[in-house]
């Protein structure tokens, strides 16, 4: 039988750190050097190759150029290999596994970000277990097709779907969570994949990638104290289109006149308006409490269970998509890649 072909997309992080000899700090390293002391990867029942960002960075330097360098690197890739595996800083991994979940269109192959807490050369690392089972699930195959069909994030003995994903730890070999979809593969002496919390299988739509994005977005996050001055100089951002409210609990916010005056303006203006809960799971619902009920008036976004990762760079992908501001709303509130609700 053809054994599967997997790409490895090296783009930075600790995963292939090395410690700076004068600083002590961790920066990155060439990674081809270091795989090849891996040899586990050998003993692997598939093909890999791997590709490698010309300047490896941490993934807090990641920026929405280096999105599309990723998709395109996928893209010139995609006939030629059965699933990737991109190897990337956890710090801000579940943006980039979001971001590329929705341009990605028509996705039919596993795409599986991971990385670790310490460089792969540590003698106590988490990355050779994250790097090989990432390889073992991206290579996972059931009558010729690819088992998982969509973009996951790999941390820790769980596959969890990317763009429902938070970074919950800086220290934790269990870095990440998703409060609000359950894992879809988990690693013990077997691979257990849940079939039942899988995205649905592709039709034969054919696979694009998606180039655009806005970063013309912002987010603003509520706290108590929180004054109009913020509000306004945020608001009046030059040429802000879109903002992600992170509002209390289930969407609520404070009831002050001119709270919701200066909202109202904003969007009066254009501004789209995305409500998005702080608690990292749970679901806003509009009109629940008297606190939300002036937002829904509003006609804000509802952004239901989705994270704040998810929210931001779905705006980036509509408002690159050039969305009419009439079906903003609805699209927004639409489930794209199985990232909310
Ligand atoms: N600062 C690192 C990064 O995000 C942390 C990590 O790799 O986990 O690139």
């Amino acid at each position: 039988m053809k054994k599967t072909n997997i790409l490895l997309i090296y783009t930075g992080g600790t995963i292939g750190m090395v410690k700076d000899y004068d600083s002590g700090a961790l920066k990155a390293f060439n990674f081809k050097k270091l795989l090849k002391n891996i040899p586990e990867l050998e003993q692997l029942d598939c093909h890999i190759d791997s590709v490698s960002f010309k300047n490896p960075i941490d993934s807090s330097n990641i920026n929405t150029d280096h999105w599309i360098d990723i998709a395109s690197i996928i893209e010139s890739h995609y006939e030629s290999h059965d699933g990737f595996v991109v190897l990337h800083g956890s710090d801000t991994m579940s943006y980039s596994a979001s971001a590329l979940s929705y341009m990605l269109e028509n996705l039919a192959k596993p795409v599986i970000f991971t990385g670790s807490q310490l460089p792969i050369g540590d003698l106590r690392t988490d990355a050779k277990e994250n790097l090989i089972t990432s390889i073992q699930i991206a290579a996972l195959q059931k009558k010729g097709k690819a088992v998982i069909q969509e973009v996951g994030l790999y941390f820790e003995y769980k596959l969890y779907r990317g763009n429902r994903t938070t970074k919950i730890n800086a220290e934790h070999f269990e870095a990440f969570a998703s409060l609000n979809h359950p894992p879809l593969v988990e690693s013990g002496v077997h691979l257990k994949v849940y079939d039942e919390y899988l995205a649905p299988k592709k039709r034969k739509r054919k696979f694009f990638v998606r180039k655009s994005l806005d970063n013309n977005v912002a987010i603003l996050k509520l706290f108590p104290g929180f004054n109009q001055n913020l509000l306004k100089s945020v608001l009046e951002t030059p040429n802000l289109k879109a903002l992600v409210l992170e509002t209390y609990g289930a969407g609520n916010a404070p009831t002050e006149s001119w709270l919701i005056a200066e909202l109202k303006t904003a969007i009066k203006k254009g501004l789209h308006i995305v409500n998005v809960t702080q608690c990292s799971g749970g679901s806003v619902i509009m009109g629940q409490y008297e606190t939300s009920e002036q937002l829904q008036k509003l006609q804000i976004i509802n952004g239901k269970d989705i994270t704040t990762e998810a929210a931001i760079t779905k705006l980036m992908y509509l408002l690159g998509s050039n969305i009419s501001s009439k079906t903003f709303k609805t699209i927004f509130e639409t489930s794209l890649r199985g990232e909310m609700q």
